[in-house]
């Protein structure tokens, strides 16, 4: 880029993570929107407000490369009014990907992103209505011009794409789960989907399993945050006794990383979720256990390769579903490779009744609405993992939204093992209305996620 062109840039917007405004907009983040209300943020309709007030549109738009939790580059989007409302996200990224996801960023990765963003986007977004998320998101996708998100890259819309919704909620003055459309008229706060053992794609030397969850429901989000935490804990312990000796790690999500086999990982996350619901039962809180089992990553040639036993895709069936007999799981994710929506309607007409428990398809649907449809139809699942990324849009990942709805299946807003510390997903899981929040227990950018949630529920005003 050019001295000049540099010039030409807006200013880079000062702290994008400000401090809360206030105990009466704690979500907000406070970074300096007009705070009149809307007379109403659950309508999308064109782009006045009730026709009384001018709607406000995209004075500068700009996109940086930061980092994600594992290093790696990523994009992080600002988009303001000349007013100085701001709106700002960054893009996580995924390791355990799906083979439909679209591509997180083009060939040359986030400085080619960037170059194309600055040439071929910014321009375009300038003067945009804010209130048009449907509209934005179909322009970005036009931008790029693939289905794959090839040139501009999935993360570089996700950012963008949540960024304008950002920024929509910093003008209208409410939270941004009150700025993304349909979102309920009062929050519900998702069950913790936590993570406290990693293997498979996000630890080196763990169990073939990818994650071991501790499934927390509780009355409010911080009971359901040390809940899962004392898990994390009591497994951490039970780990240091099982290997007096040897040296524990940490896996990308923050959870326990130990040298063992998938079953008795499993052993040690239902004895510690047991002992913390047992402990906490009469609080209203409850503790089961789940998995991740990302079956992709250890597919192999039509079988399934634990370090202990190979399984064909029926016994793959048989054995998940005796897991789910016997350790009582809630939650069960991507119990076969991301092409078998037979075997996930197997195992569901087999293990699952009235959504207990949840067999969540990531891998398998990607986000994607048409994946999702397919999978309606043929009951592969009860739920449906969210991760925006996946599809690059929010409305994209919207539309999945619906359709879980109307069919009667739970949604669960994810992040990715490479995460930023932005606190957007909890916004999402309330706008989403959904069943659960995946995000990790421990480690900053994940307790992000829930800290915004413990912060939401305190507002008098969420
Ligand atoms: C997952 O598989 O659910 C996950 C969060 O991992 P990744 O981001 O690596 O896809
Ligand atoms: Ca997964």
């Amino acid at each position: 880029m050019s001295p000049e062109e540099r010039s030409q840039l807006p200013p880079i917007p000062p702290a994008p993570h400000a401090p809360p405004a206030g105990p009466t907009a704690p979500g907000s983040a406070g970074t300096g929107g007009s705070r009149r209300a809307p007379p109403s943020p659950f309508s999308h309709g064109p782009s006045t407000h009730g026709g009384s007030l001018p709607s406000a549109i995209i004075a500068h738009a700009r996109l940086l490369r930061v980092f994600d939790s594992r290093g790696n580059a990523t994009a992080e989007a600002y988009l303001s009014t000349a007013s100085g409302a701001l709106g700002h996200a960054a893009a996580p990224s995924g390791a355990s990907t799906g083979a439909t996801e679209v591509h997180a960023f083009p060939e040359g990765g986030v400085p080619v992103a960037l170059e194309r963003f600055q040439r071929k986007v910014a321009e375009r977004l300038i003067g945009f209505p804010i209130d048009d998320q449907d509209g934005f998101d179909r322009l970005l996708k036009e931008l790029d011009g693939t289905s794959e998100l090839s040139n501009l890259g999935g993360n570089t819309t996700t950012a963008l794409s949540i960024a304008y919704a950002d920024l929509r909620s910093k003008v209208w003055g409410v939270p941004l789960w009150r700025a993304i459309p349909g979102c309920p008229s009062e929050p519900r706060f998702p069950a913790l989907v936590g993570n406290v053992i990693n293997g498979g794609a996000h630890a080196v030397g763990g169990p073939e399993i990818q994650e071991y969850i501790a499934f927390t429901e509780a009355p409010d989000p911080g009971k359901a945050v040390e809940a899962a935490v004392a898990v994390h804990r009591a497994v951490g312990k039970r780990l240091r006794e099982k290997f007096p000796k040897g040296a524990l790690g940490r896996g990308d999500e923050g959870g326990w990383v130990a040298p063992i086999s998938s079953v008795e990982a499993l052993e040690v996350l239902s004895v510690a979720c047991h002992e913390v619901h047992d402990e906490r039962h009469a609080q209203g809180v409850s503790v089961r256990p789940g998995l991740d089992l990302a079956a992709s990553e250890f597919y192999r040639k039509g079988r399934y390769v634990y370090r202990d036993q190979t399984l064909d895709p029926d016994g793959q069936v048989a054995f998940v579903s005796k897991l789910i007999e016997r350790y009582g799981l809630a939650y069960v994710e991507d119990p076969l490779e991301e092409g078998d929506f037979a075997g996930f309607a197997r195992l569901t007409s087999r293990s699952a009744r009235g959504g207990n428990p949840l067999i969540v398809g990531d891998d398998l649907y990607t986000t994607h609405p048409a994946r999702l449809e397919r999978g309606l139809r043929e009951g592969a699942g009860n739920a449906v993992l969210l991760k925006v990324n996946q599809v690059g849009t929010l409305t994209d990942t919207l539309r999945c939204v619906e359709l879980a709805r109307k069919g009667g299946w739970s949604t669960v807003a994810s992040h990715r093992s490479g995460e930023v510390p932005d606190a957007w997903l909890a916004h999402l899981s309330v706008a989403f209305g959904s069943r659960g929040i995946k995000c990790g227990v421990l480690g900053g950018e994940r307790i992000a996620k829930l800290n915004e949630l413990v912060r939401l529920a305190a507002s008098p005003t969420p």
